[in-house]
């Protein structure tokens, strides 16, 4: 099976009222958790990648494990390019078939962020590649993008309005109290705002900083047009705490298959859950 648009993706999570997950990839046995899970929960999911996590991987390794892993998938899947910042990191990902990208170009000014994303919306439209940019500035870090304390600001529906309408854009990352690692507190979600947001912009909505949320706030964004939150911490912190577990209960184990095996169990274990937790589970309209 090949890879689907997210917009494709998106429609359906409308259409039946979930959200679906966007999982960050590190290496080959994040990458197999990512599918493995999904399809034991028969999951519509994005498989993501960042320009740093590209620069680890390789973008040819990447694709090669990616198309081999989801050849014996049975659910649907988009191969998404997660903060991207140019043009020049987005094109040799259309290339090899991404069929997903975001342009965060949420640390320039609003009419730089406009331009950047009306332009990479022309150039890969063309070849039916969906779209998420982001407006407003989600806290934390993630990829090559930092937001340090003090310097996040919240999405303004009125410039949702006028971004969306002057972009073409396909979806919006929205900054509405996520962030970006793990929360030191309760997430406080300016419900209020994201109502607004929903309200007077149409395209699927997406929550950066996935980590943390309770299902109460997934179930309240769900019903407030988000589609797609990012998962990324978590499987970080899943894979290394398996790998620390493991090599603590067999401090002589030296197999790596051992070890990695384990990180990807452990991992595989969490994303399952995030799967219920977002109502995608069961939601493979292929089968
Ligand atoms: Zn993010």
């Amino acid at each position: 099976m090949g890879f689907v648009s997210s917009a494709r993706i998106y429609r359906h999570a409308e259409s039946e009222g979930y959200v679906v997950a966007g999982f960050d990839s590190y290496c080959l046995e994040v990458i197999q958790a990512h599918v493995i899970a999904a399809n034991a929960e028969n999951a519509p999911f994005l498989l993501q990648v960042t320009p740093k996590g590209l620069r680890q991987i390789g973008l040819g390794y990447f694709t090669a494990m990616a198309r081999a892993l989801i050849s014996n998938s049975t659910v649907p899947v988009a191969m998404h390019l997660d903060h991207g910042t140019s043009l020049d990191e987005i094109q040799p990902c259309i290339e090899k078939g991404f069929t997903s990208v975001m342009i965060d170009g949420s640390k320039l000014s609003f009419d730089e962020n406009i331009e950047i994303t009306r332009r990479v919306v022309k150039i890969v439209h063309r070849r039916g590649v969906t779209v998420e940019a982001e407006l407003g500035r989600v806290l934390g870090k993630e990829s090559d993008i930092e937001v340090k304390n003090g310097e996040e600001s919240y999405t303004d529906p009125d410039a949702a309005v006028e971004f969306v309408r002057a972009t073409g854009v396909d979806s919006l990352a929205v900054s509405v109290g996520t962030k970006h690692g793990f929360y030191r507190k309760e997430p406080l979600i300016d419900f209020e705002r994201l109502a607004a947001i929903h309200e007077r912009v149409r395209v699927p909505l997406v929550f950066h900083g996935g980590t943390g949320l309770g299902p109460e706030i997934i179930d309240r964004a769900s019903k407030l047009g988000v589609r797609k939150i990012n998962i990324g911490t978590l499987i970080k912190h899943a894979f290394t705490s398996g790998v620390k577990e493991y090599t603590h209960a067999h401090p002589d184990e030296i197999d790596p298959r051992r070890i990695l095996g384990h990180a990807r169990d452990n991992t595989v274990k969490e994303l399952r859950a995030v799967c219920r937790m977002f109502g995608s589970s069961g939601k493979n309209w292929l089968k």
